[in-house]
């Protein structure tokens, strides 16, 4: 598995302000990327200058590895799947996704080479470097206030391409938690389907032990059970607390 930061990159079209290139580099580095390509920028040394080193704040690493091409071919190659910012839709136009159904299907797809590709704060992309991309992508925003400063749009895809990987990579793998949720917050390993059967089975006889659960008439408790933890998202550690529980009340039972 190939994780989506290593293969999506940001291109920056024709940008006017050097300080809108340093937070877009800020903003895609604390969504953990740092593959930024600068399609001629209106001054040569944007990436030199100071209001692009003020505003990457510590993403001078990005700044510092990111390139500078005349074409957005050049900054396209090696891309298998690029798709255009932009705030409006047009006529001839490549399919239109939304932010988070582009990165859902990027994330899915293990090895593709991805690129978004952003138009200047004046003119945005052109008719012809939208039609160079594979796929158009709009943030659905105020119909009558649509555009949205170039870092935060870029800030805005690199999130939700963030969530996508995570959402991939365990939540919606683990049993139970929400299709496309990101596991965030202090996480311990998922346990495995194997582990949690065999506390549902420790956990019955426990029950059974105990004469809480009659196996003559064990009506929904096992089901219901099943149905509280699946919405858990359990962990390795906690399944291991709660197998210590059923062990325990299975030797208190036998004294
Ligand atoms: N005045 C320009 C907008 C420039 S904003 C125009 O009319 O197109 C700079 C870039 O940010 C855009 O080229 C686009 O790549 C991105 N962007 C801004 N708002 C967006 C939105 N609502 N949806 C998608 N991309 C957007």
């Amino acid at each position: 598995m190939s994780s989506i930061f290593s293969r999506l990159r940001f291109v920056l079209v024709e940008t006017s302000h050097p300080g809108n290139i340093g937070a877009a580099a800020r903003a895609i580095k604390t969504m953990g990327f740092d593959d930024l390509v600068l399609v001629r920028p209106r001054f040569a040394d944007a990436l030199a200058r100071e209001e692009a080193i003020a505003f990457a704040s510590g993403a001078l690493d990005v700044l510092e590895k990111a390139r500078v091409v005349d074409t957005l071919e050049q900054a396209l190659e090696g891309i298998q799947y690029a798709a255009a910012l932009s705030a409006r839709l047009r006529e001839y136009s490549p399919p239109v996704h939304t932010p988070r159904q582009f990165a859902e299907s990027v994330a899915g797809q293990d090895g593709l080479r991805a690129a978004l590709v952003l138009g200047s704060e004046r003119y945005g992309l052109s008719n012809e470097s939208v039609l160079q991309c594979q796929a158009l992508v709009n943030i659905p925003a105020n119909p009558d206030y649509s555009s949205l400063n170039l870092a935060q749009a870029v800030q805005l895809l690199a999130y939700e391409c963030r969530m996508a990987e995570a959402g991939g990579a365990g939540g919606a793998g683990s049993e139970g938690a929400p299709a496309g949720a990101g596991r965030i917050g202090f996480l311990g390993d998922p346990a495995s389907a194997g582990q949690i059967e065999g506390m549902y089975a420790h956990l019955e006889q426990a029950l059974v032990q105990l004469g809480y659960l009659d196996p003559t008439n064990p009506k929904k408790l096992m089901p219901r059970l099943r149905r509280l933890f699946t919405r858990t998202s359990l962990e390795t550690e906690e399944v291991n607390i709660l197998r210590g529980i059923a062990g325990h009340i299975i030797s208190a039972c036998k004294k």
